[in-house]
């Protein structure tokens, strides 16, 4: 739901999608790490991922460099082990609460890998994959929060979404991002979605 003023009055929605999936409200960046969803794929969830490169590290363009396959292996020792690899995400949002959009959400990004959701194989067939730059242990910032709820708003507004899940749960024990350091209950209240009963999430 859009946040109040204090008078009552709804503000402007902060994002909008269009037909294609892109987000006005969003810096816009082409990864090539995409490809076409399966036909007559639904996309009814959300997974949400943390990053950061290096790791631990906030504010560099590690990440944005890594969607778009132009990380240098040799610009830190961590890189050139994950300098190869094709992966991305529909959206990043950074610790100011900046939001990347890197694949327009018809497209299937490559950001959960080998995953399950409710019987469901292969998530990004039918998800749309948020990354927050942080770690697992290092609480978000609350522009991130913020940029998040509005975000899962504007998506539910265009998607039959049904759910946001964290990447540890469609992939247990092989991820553990967004970590312990997300704060559920706290997306739960910014948006007004109810918590999912039986794992970390909410209904959409
Ligand atoms: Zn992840």
């Amino acid at each position: 739901m859009p946040r109040s003023t204090d008078l009552g009055t709804p503000t402007a929605p902060r994002f909008t999608v269009d037909g294609q999936g892109h987000v006005a409200g969003t810096r816009q960046v082409a990864s090539p790490h995409c490809d076409v969803r399966p036909p007559g794929t639904a996309i009814t969830l959300v997974v949400i991922h943390g990053i950061s490169l290096p790791p631990g590290k906030f504010g560099g363009d590690g990440v944005e460099q890594l969607f778009m396959g132009t990380l240098d292996p040799a610009a830190h020792p961590y890189y050139a082990g994950i300098a190869g690899h094709r992966v991305s995400a529909h959206l990043f949002i950074r610790r100011d609460g900046e939001v990347v959009q890197f694949v327009p959400c018809w497209r299937r990004a490559w950001h959960a890998g080998v995953s399950s959701w409710r019987g469901r194989e292969r998530c990004n067939d039918s998800a749309i994959g948020i990354e927050l730059e942080g770690t697992d242990r290092a609480p978000y910032a609350a522009p991130q929060y913020d940029a998040l709820a509005d975000l899962l708003v504007a998506l539910k507004c265009r998607y039959p979404l049904t759910a946001a899940v964290g990447h540890s749960d469609v992939a247990p024990g092989r991820k553990s991002d967004p970590g312990p350091a997300f704060d559920w209950g706290r997306l739960a209240t910014a948006t007004g979605y109810r918590r999912l009963d039986e794992r970390r999430g909410v209904h959409l």
